[in-house]
């Protein structure tokens, strides 16, 4: 009997993750990893952190021989154009490659910044990406940041640790606003400024005319630097084509990562993957959701019981200050706000069930987040 062959697309966590399950089931199937990145798998969180703050450039995700004892063929720069589900095939650099089970963990990319010469700024995904910020920031003394989501958060904060004079801009008047609220918002403004960056919210950014970012209201700031980080489209194309059922620009996987193609697996940010804790369909942009989807698919291609049932919860580092974060991440209709000692907490709950918990040096409340979120119980009354 021929080998099984597993074929993973994307080298992120997703992707890793799967490869990694998949072996510990299969001991004897071929794994191969085809990806468009030509980097070895690396950690996309110290990218906007320590490594942009020139603290770190070890960001492998694991030692090249890891591949090799895990027997799973790394193939490397082959952005895959095509999937026929009819034979069993992709098609990646002009090979045919062709599969016993396919799992897709292709993320997201950088959505371009909309405006008059906004292909001038720079973004921020790719070790690449990075790479190139961080040489750009080693001759610069000044930085505009175009966006407030936590990697713009970030980017501002490690740049400003390194002397430059940065700006961070958003439409909104705090950082985040409508996602964890106005006081939240406030917090994280302030955890940014005490890195020395400016926030300028209000405002959103109208064009860009060679070094001077021109904002909505009139205002022009002239900037060495300029970085967009105005959020990532998911790269789901490819799967829509070859008629994998995508909803929202996402492939939709059930909470064992099937799709709704046979043999068909899909996770991480590129999915709305149906998640069992909370009773329906999730989009998440997390490291660590991405890895434990990825690992849901690599078991389900290799026959194995596995579904998708954690809450979700990543951290953000701004600065020094770390910042964590446990949602299913779909909204929510009441919040309230807590001052810890040296810190904060915000509950978010909908229909009195917690959805939500955000903390800064309250570890308590976040571990307590996060059972009261799985258990669907109320946030905790007056505290
Ligand atoms: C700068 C930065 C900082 C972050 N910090 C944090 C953090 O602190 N905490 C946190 O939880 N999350 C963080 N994230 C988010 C986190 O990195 C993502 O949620 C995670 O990487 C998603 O994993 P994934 O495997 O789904 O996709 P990705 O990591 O995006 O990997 C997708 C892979 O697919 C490949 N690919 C795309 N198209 C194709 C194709 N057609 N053929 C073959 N390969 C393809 C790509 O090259 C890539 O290898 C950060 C992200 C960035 C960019």
């Amino acid at each position: 009997m021929t080998n099984l062959r597993l074929i993973v697309i994307g080298s992120g966590p997703a992707g890793i993750g799967a490869a990694e399950t998949y072996r510990k089931h299969q001991p004897d199937a071929h794994i191969r990893i085809l990806t468009a990145d030509d980097r070895a798998p690396y950690e996309r969180p110290p990218l906007s952190k320590d490594f942009l703050r020139g603290d770190t450039d070890d960001v492998d995700l694991h030692p090249r021989e890891w591949f090799d004892e895990q027997a799973i063929e790394l193939t490397l720069a082959s952005p895959v154009s095509d999937i026929d589900t009819a034979r069993r095939v992709v098609t990646a650099a002009g090979e045919e490659y062709g599969y016993d089970a396919l799992v897709i963990t292709s993320g997201a990319s950088p959505t371009p910044l909309d405006v008059p010469g906004g292909e001038r700024a720079l973004q921020l995904r790719s070790l690449s990406d990075a790479t190139r910020l961080r040489d750009s920031a080693g001759s610069a003394t000044s930085a505009v940041i175009i966006g407030a989501g936590f990697i713009g958060c970030e980017a501002a904060a490690s740049l400003a640790m390194r002397g430059l004079s940065v700006t961070l801009v958003a439409p909104s008047e705090v950082p985040q606003e409508k996602r964890l609220g106005a006081e939240a918002g406030r917090r994280i403004k302030d955890l940014v400024e005490a890195t020395g960056a400016t926030y300028r919210g209000g405002t959103g950014v109208a064009s860009i005319d060679g070094d001077t970012v021109r904002l909505e209201d009139g205002t022009a700031i002239t900037a060495d630097l300029i970085l967009a980080a105005t959020g990532v489209s998911p790269n789901s194309e490819v799967a829509e084509k070859a008629g994998i059922s995508v909803e929202d620009s996402r492939i939709v996987a059930d909470a064992d990562a099937s799709t709704n193609v046979e043999r068909v697996y899909a996770a991480g940010d590129v999915t709305k993957t149906f998640n069992d804790g909370a009773g329906r369909a999730l989009v998440i942009e997390h490291w660590q959701d991405a890895a434990d989807q990825g690992e849901v698919a690599g078991a389900s291609a290799a026959g194995q019981q596995a579904r998708w049932s954690a809450v979700p919860g990543f951290w953000t580092e701004i600065g020094d200050a770390a910042v964590k974060y446990h949602a299913w991440g779909d909204g929510y209709d009441d919040s309230r706000f807590v001052e810890r000692d040296g810190g904060f907490t915000v509950w978010y709950s909908s229909a009195g069930t917690a959805v939500g918990v955000l903390t800064y040096n309250a570890d308590d409340d976040y571990d307590r987040g996060e059972e009261l979120i799985g258990a669907g119980k109320p946030v905790p009354a007056g505290e």
